[in-house]
Formats: C-alpha cells, sequence, structure tokens
C-alpha cells in the first residue's frame, strides 16, 4: 500500500482491536478519509497486526455508482503524473496496449497511487521477473518489449487506455482537474 502526491487524506478513526489471525489484541486499524470536490469521497481501511503481521488494506468509494466498469484514455505526461487510481482489493486493473493486467485475488491489496507510481511498480514486477527467468530468451524479450512499452508510456509518449472493473463498485479513477468528462463510467452487468 502507498499513497502518493498531493491527494491527502485525514486520518477519521484508530484504534487497536482484535486480530482475526492470531487472536491477539494488537491489531491497529486506521481510516482515513479521501475527499475532493470533484470526486467525492473514499474511506482508506487498514489494519496491521503488531504480534503476527496479518495486514489487509481495503477502499470504499462512497459515491459509488453500483458495479462499474471505469475507463480513461491517457493522453500525455500530465494524465500520468495526476491521474489517481484508486483501486480496491475486489477490482481488476487493466490495459490492453500496454498488456497489463491485475486481478483481483486473496492478497490483493487496495491501492491509491498516481498512474506514474502504478507504471513505476509495473516496471519493477518486469525487473523480478526478468531475474527469475534469466535463462529463458523468449520471455526476456517479452519482458523488454513491456518495459520498453511501459517506459514510453511514463513519459507521455504513449496514447494508453487504463480499464478498472469492480463488481462493488469501490474503485475511481481521478482525471487531472479539467479532464473528469473525460472518463467513461459504464455499468457492469453482475451476471
Ligand atoms: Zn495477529
Amino acid at each position: 500500500m502507498s499513497t502518493e502526491g498531493d491527494f491527502g487524506g485525514r486520518v477519521i478513526y484508530t484504534g487497536v482491536e482484535k486480530c482475526p489471525v492470531c487472536g491477539r489484541d494488537t491489531l491497529h486499524v486506521t481510516e482515513t478519509l479521501y475527499e475532493d470536490p470533484a470526486f467525492g469521497q473514499l474511506i482508506l481501511y487498514s489494519q496491521q497486526c503488531s504480534s503476527c503481521g496479518f495486514r489487509r488494506v481495503d477502499i470504499q468509494y462512497l459515491e459509488s455508482r453500483g458495479p462499474s466498469r471505469l475507463v480513461y484514455t491517457v493522453e500525455d505526461s500530465e494524465d500520468v503524473y495526476r491521474t489517481y487510481i484508486f483501486r480496491s482489493r475486489t477490482a481488476t486493473i487493466r490495459s490492453p496496449e500496454l498488456g497489463i493486467e491485475i486481478s483481483p485475488g486473496p492478497e490483493a491489496e487496495a491501492m491509491i497511487t498516481t498512474l506514474e507510481g502504478l507504471l513505476l511498480r509495473m516496471l519493477d514486477v518486469a525487473e523480478q521477473m526478468e531475474v527469475l527467468n534469466e535463462d529463458d530468451e523468449n520471455t526476456i524479450n517479452k519482458l523488454r518489449e513491456f518495459k520498453n512499452k511501459v517506459s514510453m508510456a511514463l513519459r507521455g509518449n504513449l496514447k494508453f487506455t487504463i480499464i478498472i472493473e469492480d463488481p462493488y463498485g469501490n474503485s475511481a479513477i481521478k482525471p487531472p482537474g479539467g479532464r473528469e468528462d473525460r472518463l467513461r463510467i459504464e455499468t457492469l452487468s453482475t451476471e
């Protein structure tokens, strides 16, 4: 979990509760409220146990319109540096042009980050995979191609789409000021 940039939150609750894993009263709970006139309100729930290390982070978007698909086309570096991504544990993030897909799962964590932060994280993952697959030329070539694309995207030299699908509607994309109308919000069918 990381938060970057100037989209600062306000802590509205802190407490120590019983840990669901080890049962000790050492679970530190923090709730942070993020709000913005154009974007609405969102709460970040963070739990961390100082005894067993259990950790969970999730977010709830209070202005949710229900199950939704959010689509934003990134056109320049302003979009990369100033678009915020709020991804709940249940959401999938995709970018067809970059070949990115981050799926929800038991280990999934919520994230609040700029697009830049997301892309830098993708580069890290690709670098770790390069080390793990150093004998596999085919994989290495694909990873290098991926890293080149992501690097171009980071510099604002590659137009790409970012898609977040959240069956609970707890995720959000906040475009740079003045570009809010470029965000497409579609209702996700729940079948
Ligand atoms: Zn614990």
